[in-house]
């Protein structure tokens, strides 16, 4: 799997008009105490906050990242102090906080309410980070903080989780937010993991490294050769992207861009890295190197894939590069793919509804190897990158064949296998 499970939630533009109404409503506390209820002035006050706590996370520096937080509350403290920690171990060569425009309403948590009597905000903001030596730009994640307005002035109050508000990105689902992490280098890669598998970490550090020697004898260039993986026993992190359906994969890539797409509609992204998160339940999986082969060819393609590329075609690379030339077995053809639908390559809408799409898109690939060579292969798919037309188009400028003839040659091997089983 690689791309985020696409979200239709209608995004809660409250652009500071809400927030007003609410400080509106609650009457005149004492002169001098008031927050700032002008838009403009409140988002100064929160912009001037985030470069303060950014800059603190830059310099190492604990008590400047805990100087606007609530200190009267010592869970959110420990909470807070446990992020800069986590932050603090991750090898991070850009890391900024940009107040973006959507403000949302928090969701339950009466008591936080009740606390600040409502004073609360919850702007969307973008960190902008790099992972020394594995990123290619500076990546942005979704962050919600939630602000308070307590002791006559705005303060951390909290972090908002993908339950707290109606946002179209998880917020809370950074590998630093949460339980605490140990990181470790390799040559190639970044890997983040739980403290108590400090003893495993050499073990999937090798296995992290051989996967990049598959890939790479794949696809040697247009791409850094690097990855960030992240292989924490908490889930929050693969269910923040793949909701209910994190129990069904082993191991999630997330393209990152610079800048949150579903925050700029609209905008074209510039691809920054991608993030390889495996499901805690694969961690100690006898197929985990696989699985690590098929993610980081995501990774490695991610450079070439946009939203024209054709799911079959992406999840079939990916396959293809894990299993190279193990053949898929007639007797597996015949119990899994028989009756399958196969007037068309299997489309992008449903693609992640059955298993079996990613063997016949295996087989799709594998025709396109036999009969062009990975070339053939990596060209066509690098011609989604570079064009949003019909992908028959592609066929024929690329391959000289059209998709209908493609097609037909497809579903004669996949006839063909599932008959010889
Ligand atoms: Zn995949």
């Amino acid at each position: 799997m690689r791309r985020r499970t696409p979200l239709v939630v209608a995004l809660v533009l409250a652009l500071g008009g809400a927030g007003g109404a609410v400080l509106g409503a609650l009457g005149a506390p004492a002169a001098g105490f008031l927050p700032a209820t002008d838009p403009g002035a409140r988002d100064a006050a929160f912009a001037t906050l985030l470069d303060r706590r950014a800059k603190a996370v830059r310099d190492h520096d604990l008590d400047g990242y805990l100087a606007d937080v609530d200190r009267a509350r010592p869970h959110l403290v420990a909470a807070e102090t446990r992020t800069f920690q986590n932050l603090a171990r991750l090898p991070l060569t850009a890391f900024t906080y940009a107040l973006g425009k959507a403000r949302y309403e928090l969701k339950g948590h009466p008591e936080l309410a009740d606390r600040y009597h409502g004073r609360v905000a919850l702007p969307a903001v973008e960190i902008h980070y790099r992972i020394s030596d594995v990123d290619q730009a500076d990546a942005a994640a979704p962050y919600v903080p939630i602000l308070a307005w307590t002791g006559g002035r705005w303060a951390v109050a909290g972090e908002a989780t993908d339950t707290d508000v109606d946002a179209p990105v998880p917020p809370g689902a950074q590998p630093w937010q949460g339980d605490p992490i140990a990181v470790r280098a390799t040559p190639r890669a970044v890997l983040v993991h739980s403290p108590e598998d400090t003893g495993r970490a050499d073990a999937w550090a090798g296995r992290i490294e051989s996967a990049l020697d598959a890939v790479l004898r794949f696809r040697p260039g247009g791409w850094s050769g690097r990855v960030f993986v992240v292989a924490v026993r908490d889930r929050k992190m693969l269910e923040g992207y793949l909701g209910a359906e994190a129990g069904r994969v082993g191991a999630v890539a997330v393209a990152q861009f610079d800048r949150v797409p579903e925050w700029h509609p609209g905008e074209k992204a510039g691809y920054a890295g991608t993030v390889v998160v495996i499901n805690p339940d694969g961690l100690d999986d006898p197929g985990l190197s696989a699985t690590l082969v098929h993610e980081f060819t995501h990774a490695a393609m991610g450079p070439v894939t946009t939203a024209a590329t054709p799911t079959w075609l992406m999840e079939g690379t990916a396959v293809y590069v894990e299993f190279g030339d193990d053949v898929l077995g007639a007797t597996y053809a015949k119990k899994h793919l028989a009756g399958r639908d196969l007037s068309r390559l299997p489309p992008d809408d449903t693609f992640y509804n059955a298993v079996e799409n990613y063997d016949l898109s295996l087989l799709a690939c594998k025709l396109l190897v036999t009969r062009y060579g990975e070339r053939g292969l990596v060209g066509v798919y690098e011609w989604f990158a570079q064009h949003d037309g019909p992908p028959d188009q592609g066929f024929r400028e690329v391959l000289g064949i059209s998709l209908a003839d493609f097609t037909a040659l497809w579903r004669r091997q996949v006839q063909d296998t599932v008959a010889a089983g």
